[in-house]
């Protein structure tokens, strides 16, 4: 069988050419444009302006990329909603909602698994599956609307997977999601967060749209850096940070370094002067994420007078510096891991079978 096209991926200009090659007036593109991503509709039936002759075509040639939720973990706390969605062809993905003061937050995946291997991580623990398509990644957002009848003002691509290991993807995406023919999220409300793939975020700081970077750093220095993340061994703590450099100038976008505090690894005294030394100079803002723990992994979170001190000593250093704030604590498995319980759940209910 012809696989169909995953419509929900182009942008208005490739879907007037693919409308009109079906026979379409262009006016078609922008109606089908908006019940994809306005009005979320999970059906081309639902589509109720387009004729039935239209929608029949649409049906036989096109794909309605529409996750599936499979499950939904809700705080009692502060409302957070942790969703686990099923993709087409079997694979699992995590996404976050998060309610501030400012508005609804989501976090979505970028990929179904992760080859980056960090240790600390739950998330690349299997490896990757596979990069997501465009359309899976909106549809994250797009669920979460329709589920909670609420807007969300602020997307961040920190759930699982290397974005800038899915480059082409990632840049699509975000060039739909700012569109302002579809959902219209504001460039500056967009976050996309990377282990510092050096070339790619050089490339990026030429394109648009322009968003904020988050740079995980982890380590103030190469050796504990290379220790926690296998792609330091790639491109050294230098090269990374420069290039972050290079985003600031292109884009003037203040770069946001997150580093995990780890009890006895990383959360020392000379640990934050190296890393006050490492950023002088930088227009930046860090933000420090007490190690979420993962099942069989033994990372701890240093005491919280720690965690305190260590922001105490890079402020007087004159660096901007938060402690990220727990969300959905009751419900807060480590990134990837509501994924990975349930498909270890799922596997165990095979082998029974
Ligand atoms: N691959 C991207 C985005 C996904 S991870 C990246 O590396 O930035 C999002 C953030 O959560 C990263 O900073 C990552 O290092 C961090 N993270 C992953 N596991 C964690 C854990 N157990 N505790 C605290 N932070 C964690």
């Amino acid at each position: 069988m012809e696989q169909k096209t995953d419509i929900k991926s182009m942008n208005l200009s490739e879907l007037t050419e693919f409308v009109t090659q079906l026979g379409e007036k262009p006016f078609r593109a922008r109606q089908l444009y908006r019940w994809m991503h306005i009005r979320h509709a999970e059906s081309f039936e639902e589509m109720s302006d387009l004729s039935k002759a239209f929608a029949k075509k649409l049906s036989q040639c096109a794909a309605l990329v529409c996750l599936k939720q499979e499950q939904v973990l809700i705080s009692s706390i502060d409302g957070t909603r942790k969703y686990l969605f099923l993709l087409e062809d079997g694979n699992l993905i995590e996404s976050v909602l998060m309610r501030y003061k400012h508005g609804n937050s989501v976090c979505i995946s970028s990929q179904a698994g992760c080859r980056m291997g960090c240790r600390f991580c739950a998330s690349g623990m299997d490896g990757l599956a596979r990069g997501l398509t465009p359309s899976e990644m909106l549809d994250q957002v797009y669920r979460i609307e329709a589920d909670t009848g609420e807007r969300v003002s602020n997307v961040v691509v920190m759930g699982t997977g290397e974005p800038l290991d899915n480059f082409d993807a990632l840049i699509r995406f975000t060039e739909l999601l700012t569109d302002e023919n579809g959902l219209n999220i504001s460039q500056r409300n967009l976050t996309v967060s990377t282990c510092g793939i050096v070339p790619r975020i050089r490339e990026l700081a030429e394109q648009e749209p322009k968003f904020t970077l988050a740079l995980s750093l982890h380590a103030a220095t190469q050796e504990k850096r290379a220790a926690l993340m296998p792609i330091a061994r790639k491109y050294e703590i230098h090269e990374v940070i420069s290039a972050c450099n290079y985003y600031f100038e292109k884009t003037g976008r203040r770069v946001t370094f997150e580093y995990s505090l780890v009890k006895g690894s990383n959360d020392s005294d000379e640990d934050a002067a190296n890393l006050a030394g490492l950023l002088k100079g930088l227009n930046c803002h860090v933000n420090l994420i007490p190690v979420n723990p993962v099942e069989s992994l033994s990372f701890v979170q240093p005491k919280e007078a720690v965690t305190l001190a260590f922001k105490n000593k890079l402020e007087k250093c004159g660096i901007n510096v938060t402690i990220r704030r727990e969300m959905g604590r009751d419900i807060n498995g480590a990134c990837g891991q509501l994924r990975k319980r349930y498909s270890n759940a799922m596997e165990k209910m095979e082998e029974q079978v």
